[in-house]
């Protein structure tokens, strides 16, 4: 069942139909209105399918990410630090090796290295085989289901990660309410989540890859993202912008499939015009890094004082943008 809804940020009702959004990276059958809230301009499927209907929409079996999981102790911590060392660094920037929560942990290899990295880890997924795996081959708490089933006590974690998650989830606003329950004091939430206000997403429109219907059910600006927070306690203090290579190959891929008519697989067998048309994308995506407009952006959120302590200085520089070299 889908349910009409208003805006999950700011409650909005006012909003204007984009396109009509059907699944294209697995081709499942069904249709998903996407609109733009007019107050906020958060991006939504409205009205939002339920958690039943969109189990269909997600692969039941993904041995990529079994195999992945499995070999995690096999993996050279060089490899994972090279990969996974700058988040590690922004986040210790703010907060000392501690406690950390991992919401979708997906592979579980960032749990894994900041384990090894000194940091006492916690996860929870909705994939019960990757919670028996890197629970059980890798002695991690990892629950199964959704964070705010998880049972987690109070002030729990010093730092809650979330990569790729808040578009997934029914609720943002109840998700944040749940990390606000479960930190202590000062404590950090960092969210990566495609950005709707980037250029792609304008120049592309329904095209845009990472639009990914019916599995994203929202996509954020740093603006709505960063009033989201706010409401829920988190106050930004840094935005850290990317543009993935994978986004420009998808990109290319569902703009030659539907403007073009052309089949092929771009990822994982490029003809030479792909390959030329990825490559440009490419130029044009590392010339974006670290701009506001890139296609995906990461929040640094501190979770704010009690206002006594908190008036001045608590407030961060918004959505500044920063080089990712
Ligand atoms: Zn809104």
């Amino acid at each position: 069942m889908s349910r009409p809804v208003n805006c999950a940020v700011c409650g909005g009702r006012h909003h204007e139909l984009m396109f009509i959004g059907r699944d294209r990276l697995f081709g499942i059958e069904g249709e998903f209105p996407v609109v733009r809230c007019q107050n906020c301009g958060l991006v939504f499927i409205n009205p939002r399918p339920e958690l039943e209907e969109l189990a269909a929409y997600y692969p039941q079996e993904d041995y990529d990410l079994y195999n992945k999981a499995a070999g995690l102790k096999d993996r050279s911590m060089d490899e994972l630090e090279r990969l996974l060392w700058p988040r590690r660094a922004l986040i210790e920037k703010y907060r000392q090796p501690g406690r950390l929560l991992d919401v979708g942990f997906g592979d579980g290899s960032w749990l894994y290295y900041m384990r090894e990295s000194g940091w006492d880890v916690a996860g929870v997924d909705f994939n019960e085989k990757m919670v028996e795996l890197v629970g059980g081959e890798l002695g991690i708490d990892a629950r199964a289901g959704q964070l705010e089933d998880a049972g987690f006590d109070d002030d729990s974690f010093d730092v809650v990660t979330l990569w790729g998650v808040l578009e997934h989830v029914q609720d943002p606003a109840g998700t944040i309410a749940e990390i606000d329950r479960i930190t202590g004091e000062g404590a950090l939430l960092v969210a990566y989540t495609q950005n709707a206000a980037s250029l792609e997403a304008r120049f592309l429109d329904e095209d845009w890859f990472i639009y990914e219907i019916p599995r994203h059910l929202f996509s954020f600006t740093p603006d709505n993202l960063a009033r989201l927070l706010s409401a829920g306690g988190f106050c930004v203090s840094e935005t850290q912008f990317e543009s993935p290579l994978y986004y420009c190959q998808m990109n290319w891929q569902y703009l030659k499939q539907r403007r073009l008519g052309m089949d092929g697989d771009v990822v994982h067998r490029p003809s030479l015009l792909d390959r030329a048309i990825v490559k440009a994308m490419d130029n044009y995506r590392r010339a974006l890094t670290g701009r506001s407009w890139s296609a995906a952006m990461t929040a640094y959120a501190v979770k704010r004082l009690p206002a006594r302590q908190g008036a001045g200085g608590a407030e961060g520089d918004g959505a500044e943008a920063q080089d990712a070299g």
